[in-house]
């Protein structure tokens, strides 16, 4: 599943964002790529690219990170999209609860087309935004556990758990992969 590399890395492996748009996860990629956050709401646009590494047992773990496939896309489009993806983060706002019960959805897209059978981690994004909050923790990790998924609250915004999180999968990934 990871490619072998020689030069900046062991390993590298696919890594796919999904979930509802405006949620944050063009944010969260610029924050793990490129340390930059956006307040500004432009839809992405084709898919997105970055490369984001960690240091484990020894070993360079490189993801190749992409941005948003799926649903609103064309079906050719979404296979192609999926294929070979070692793991999967699925974005919701915490503020809004619509994102979260869209994760179910997200969650059978992906386990449709991924021909692998990916790491997936659920990320519960903008927890910068206590007092909008409208799906709280224990509902989220409840559903992450009766799920088999990671989970994480992150905040793009403050740059909170972003590289813990995407640290977490990767681990996960190499332990499953390698
Ligand atoms: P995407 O459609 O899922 O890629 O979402 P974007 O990354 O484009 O973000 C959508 C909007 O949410 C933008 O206005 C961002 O500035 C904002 N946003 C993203 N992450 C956070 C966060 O952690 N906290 C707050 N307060 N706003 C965020
Ligand atoms: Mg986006």
């Amino acid at each position: 599943m990871g490619r072998r590399c020689n030069e900046d890395y062991d390993y590298l492996f696919k890594v796919m964002f999904t979930g509802d748009s405006s949620v944050g996860k063009s944010n969260i990629i610029s924050r793990l790529t490129r340390n930059y956050f956006s307040h500004q709401c432009k839809p992405t646009v084709g898919v997105e690219f970055g490369i984001y590494t960690i240091q484990d047992k020894g070993k360079t773990i490189a993801a190749q990170i992409w941005d948003t496939c799926g649903l609103e896309r064309y079906a050719s489009f979404t296979k192609s999209c999926y294929r070979g993806v070692a793991g999967a983060v699925l974005v919701y706002d915490i503020t809004r609860r619509r994102t979260f019960e869209n994760v179910g959805k997200w969650l059978k897209e992906l386990r449709d087309h991924a021909n692998s059978n990916p790491v997936i981690m659920l990320i519960g994004n903008k927890s910068d935004l206590q007092h909008l909050r409208s799906v709280s923790t224990e509902d989220a990790q409840k559903f992450a556990e009766k799920e088999g998924l990671l989970f994480m609250e992150t905040s793009a915004f403050k740059s909170t758990n972003v590289d813990k999180a995407l640290q977490i999968i990767l681990q996960e990934i190499h332990r499953v992969f390698s």
